[in-house]
């Protein structure tokens, strides 16, 4: 299956997702980035000291629905990540990038994203 159409997946935002209502502004967040695909906003329980999540701005539920055909998005994804990270100054001392899928994955939010967590050094494997 190389396209949603195929996986029969919809990626319609849903009105029931915490994110989609983020995306969509209806929610408050504290945002830090958006264009077009994505944003990037800081988690609210923050699990170290800089700790954001980018998210596609549409509804995907897990890296599980992922397709080579969101090659670009992904892309973007990360170098936004990347770049925020820079920006911060993290990257010398390094940081770590992570998505969680499912519940024994530790996914709590059914809507695709990457955390980016630094600022402390991060433990490994994780928990
Ligand atoms: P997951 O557990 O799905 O990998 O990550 C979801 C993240 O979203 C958690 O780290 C959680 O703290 C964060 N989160 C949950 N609700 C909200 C919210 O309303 N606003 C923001 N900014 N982050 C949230
Ligand atoms: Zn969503």
């Amino acid at each position: 299956m190389n396209n949603q159409a195929e996986a029969g997946v919809s990626r319609a935002a849903d009105p029931a997702c915490l994110f989609c209502r983020i995306v969509a502004g209806e929610i408050p967040a504290a945002r830090v980035h958006e264009d077009d695909t994505l944003i990037a906003i800081r988690d609210i329980a923050p699990r170290a000291p800089t700790h954001v999540l980018f998210l596609p701005r549409e509804h995907i539920v897990s890296a599980a629905e992922l397709t080579r055909a969101d090659g670009s998005m992904l892309g973007r994804l990360f170098e936004a990540a990347a770049s925020f990270a820079r920006a911060e100054g993290l990257t010398d001392a390094g940081y770590r990038m992570v998505t969680n899928v499912g519940e024994w994955g530790g996914q709590t939010v059914g809507h695709l994203h990457i955390h980016l967590l630094g600022g402390r050094s991060m433990g490994w494997p994780p928990g």
